[in-house]
């Protein structure tokens, strides 16, 4: 498979509430100065209780690839925000628990044929169901899959996407997948998923989410989640430039920028010692030898991740750290059932977020505001 694509699974703690799962795709990483390939893909761990996770998102192709300072306690005040229009009022945000049974009845949904993201839904773990496939054009909802109208459900959660997501990054989004995931066998519950076989594919997504078993809270953060690969992998972060050519970190959707956001994150809150730690567990082709090497990553690091998944990949970091912003906030009475370890664990990574010298933070305040009063 050459496509970007893959998952990862968010495990539950604390409460037991939350099984949610995420996903990404393909990236590269400077390390050292010298350019690691490497390829986040496929997933699915059985969901556990513990407070801890176990296992970790394991390869399944080969395509190239790539202190902490106390949190705020109060948002800092809204600033403006460069590119983003007001989200959707947070009262307008509501998902009603008939969405989020553990088992919806199947559709008569189906991809149709041509569809430039293929039908192959494997990625999202072995039990996944489609529910609805939609195209989104101007913003707004439309069938795909010869299944009826737009469900009420689906333009629930798409209106949590809407508040969640700036403008100007949502226009990236091509499709919505709504399916069911098996989640007694850790299937994904949120992936993005680069167009492959496109000159742009760092342009178009399909965004494919479950709501079933879900918490309210466990699907803001999944979209929280997903919104962050999309900020950070999106073609305004690119230079249109191929692997050859790419002088910095080249991901499977394109070559970041040199000032691009995940590049500037890593660049901040990844010292060369730990991405070189990181970079040798990653390595490994043994999948057992290679967890284990995870476990032992994280537990030598776990002060400076939310939680364990985030240390699985740089790109994770990123994703799971901007959700738990996000979605939750460092303020939020929530956070200590996901941070993971010490509750102060991470909490360089979402003070990141709140330096106003970085652009995605003050793109997404405002988004934050709405989910969070959703979630509150
Ligand atoms: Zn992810």
């Amino acid at each position: 498979m050459v496509a970007p694509g893959g998952q990862g699974l968010w495990q539950p703690r604390g409460s037991g509430l939350l099984v949610a799962v995420v996903g990404l795709s393909v990236v590269a990483l400077v390390v050292h100065g010298a350019i690691a390939l490497l390829l986040l893909h496929g997933t699915v761990r059985p969901p556990v209780a513990a407070d801890r996770p176990v296992g970790r998102p394991t390869p399944t192709a080969t395509t190239p690839k790539p202190t902490t300072t106390p949190a705020p306690t109060s948002p800092p005040p809204s600033t403006g925000t460069p590119g983003s229009a007001a989200p959707a009022a947070a009262g307008a945000l509501h998902l009603d628990h008939a969405c989020l049974v553990a088992d919806n009845p199947p559709t008569s949904a189906h991809i149709p044929s041509g569809d430039p993201f293929g039908s192959d839904l494997s990625h999202l773990g072995s039990g996944a169901e489609l529910q609805r496939l939609y195209d989104v054009h101007s913003g707004t909802l439309e069938p795909a899959d010869a299944a009826g109208p737009v469900r009420e459900c689906d333009r629930r959660l798409w209106a949590i996407v809407v508040a969640a997501t700036p403008v100007e990054v949502l226009e990236y989004v091509d499709e919505l997948l709504v399916f069911d995931a098996d989640v007694s066998a850790g299937t994904a519950v949120g992936e993005v998923f680069a167009q492959p076989n496109s000159t742009e594919a760092s342009a178009h997504w399909r965004l494919s989410l479950a709501l079933n078993n879900s918490t309210d809270l466990d699907v803001t953060f999944n979209v929280a989640h997903e919104v962050g690969h999309l900020l950070s992998l999106n073609r305004a972060e690119m230079t249109g430039q191929d692997e050859s050519s790419c002088q910095g970190i080249f991901m499977g959707e394109g070559c970041l920028k040199d000032r691009a956001t995940l590049a500037t994150y890593i660049d901040d809150t990844w010292g060369d010692d730990v991405l070189d730690e990181w970079s040798t567990a990653d390595d490994l082709t043994d999948d057992q030898q290679q967890a284990d090497a995870f476990d032992a990553f994280y537990e030598k690091h776990h002060d400076q991740f939310v939680d364990a998944y985030a240390a699985t990949h740089p790109v994770e970091d990123f994703a799971e750290s901007f959700a738990m912003w996000c979605a939750l906030g460092p303020s939020s009475p929530l956070l200590p059932d996901f941070i993971e370890g010490d509750p102060t664990d991470g909490a360089a990574k979402l003070a990141w977020f709140d330096d106003p010298s970085h652009a995605v933070g003050l793109q997404a305040r405002a988004r934050r505001e709405a989910l969070q009063a959703f979630t509150r």
